[in-house]
C-alpha cells in the first residue's frame, strides 16, 4: 500500500494473483458456481452472468432461473446448466422459489445473486431472505443490491463470511441513502467505510473500480475503459467474481483478480476493435485471452 493507504491492481499483481492449472486437474477442481438471476425483460443478464462463470474458469456453472424462462435461458447458455424454480407464472423469482433455492445452493463452492432479477418486492424479500441463509462466499449485484437498499441492516445477520457486493456509483448511494455525486466526490472513502461497517467486500465500480476488504484494505484497478460504458459489463464481472471465488481464490483476491481481469479483456476487445460498439459479450468471450497474457 502507497502513502495514501491503497493498492493498485496492475498486470504485475494479477499475474502474481492467478493459479495456473494443475496437469492432473478435472472439472470438480474449479468448483461449482451457482448464478441466481434473471426476470421477464432481463434474460440476457442471467445470460452473460452464467456465460462469464463458464469463461473465467469455473468447473460448472448452474443457472437458477423462473421456471417461466427456463427454456429461453437454455437456449442462451450451453456448457451452464439450468435449474427452474417455482415462479407461480410470473416470470421471476418470487418467495415460494426459497426451498428449491436453498436445497440448489448446497453443495455449491460460490452463488451470484442478482443479475435481472427484477425490482418487485416479493423478489427483494426473497433476496434478503437469501442473505440470512446462504452460507457459502456470495455476489450480490443490481437488483440484489437494491433489494439490500431496502434494509441494508439485514447484513448484520448474514451467514456468510464472504458476501463481494458490486454497486455502480448510483446502486452504492441508494445503499448509503446518500447521493451519487456524494459517493463520486470521495470514492475510496465510501467504498471502506462501507466495507468496515457491514463486513463486506465491497467492489464500487466505473473509471478505477475501488476494491474495500472489512478490513481496511483497499485496492483501486487499473484495467478497462469507456468501451465498457454499456449494458450487461457489470452482469459479466459478477459471474467473474462467482467463479472465482467457487474455484477457492481468498475474497480479496478474487476481488482484485475479477476486476483486473474484467476491465483487461475489455482493453483486448478495444485494441481490436475500438471502444465504441464493444458489447459486454464481447469481453465476456475475450476472457480466456485475457487469462492467457496472465501465465
Ligand atoms: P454496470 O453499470 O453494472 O453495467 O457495470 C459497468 C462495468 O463497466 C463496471 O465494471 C465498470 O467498472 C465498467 N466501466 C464502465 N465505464 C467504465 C469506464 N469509463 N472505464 C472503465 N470501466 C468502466
Ligand atoms: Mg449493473
Amino acid at each position: 500500500a502507497d502513502a495514501e493507504g491503497y493498492d493498485f491492481v496492475d498486470h504485475g499483481t494479477a499475474c502474481r494473483l492467478v493459479r495456473p492449472r494443475d496437469r492432473r486437474a478435472h472439472k470438480g477442481s474449479f468448483g461449482h458456481c451457482l448464478v441466481v438471476a434473471g426476470s421477464t425483460g432481463k434474460t440476457g443478464a442471467a445470460a452473460m452472468a452464467a456465460n462469464s462463470a463458464v469463461r473465467a474458469g469455473s468447473g460448472l456453472v448452474t443457472l437458477a432461473v423462473p421456471e417461466r424462462l427456463n427454456a429461453i435461458l437454455e437456449m442462451k447458455t450451453t456448457e451452464a446448466m439450468t435449474l427452474p424454480l417455482p415462479d407461480g407464472g410470473a416470470g421471476r423469482l418470487v418467495q415460494d422459489s426459497a426451498p428449491a433455492l436453498l436445497e440448489a445452493i448446497g453443495g455449491k463452492s460460490a452463488v451470484a445473486l442478482g443479475p435481472g432479477i427484477s425490482w418487485h418486492l416479493d423478489t427483494a424479500r426473497l433476496i434478503r431472505h437469501l442473505v440470512t441463509k446462504i452460507e457459502t462466499p456470495l455476489v450480490i449485484d443490481a437488483d440484489g443490491l437494491n433489494a439490500l437498499s431496502e434494509d441494508p441492516a439485514i447484513l448484520q445477520r448474514k451467514r456468510s463470511n464472504c458476501i463481494v457486493l458490486t454497486p455502480h456509483p448510483g446502486e452504492m448511494a441508494r445503499l448509503t441513502g446518500t447521493s451519487t455525486a456524494i459517493i463520486e466526490a470521495d470514492r475510496i472513502a465510501a467504498a471502506r467505510e462501507f466495507a468496515e461497517q457491514n463486513g463486506v467486500y465491497m467492489i464500487l465500480k466505473g473509471a478505477r473500480t475501488v476494491i474495500a476488504a472489512p478490513d481496511g484494505r483497499v485496492a483501486i484497478n487499473g484495467s478497462g475503459n469507456p468501451g465498457m460504458a454499456s449494458g450487461g459489463m457489470g452482469d459479466v464481472l459478477t459471474g467473474i467474481l462467482a467463479s472465482l471465488l467457487g474455484q477457492g481464490y481468498e475474497p480479496f483476491d478474487a476481488c482484485r483478480l475479477g476486476v483486473f481481469i474484467h476491465g483487461h479483456a475489455a482493453d483486448l476487445v478495444a485494441a481490436d476493435k475500438g471502444e465504441i460498439g464493444m458489447s459486454a459479450v464481447d469481453v465476456q468471450e475475450r476472457l480466456p485471452w485475457a487469462f492467457k497474457t496472465l501465465t
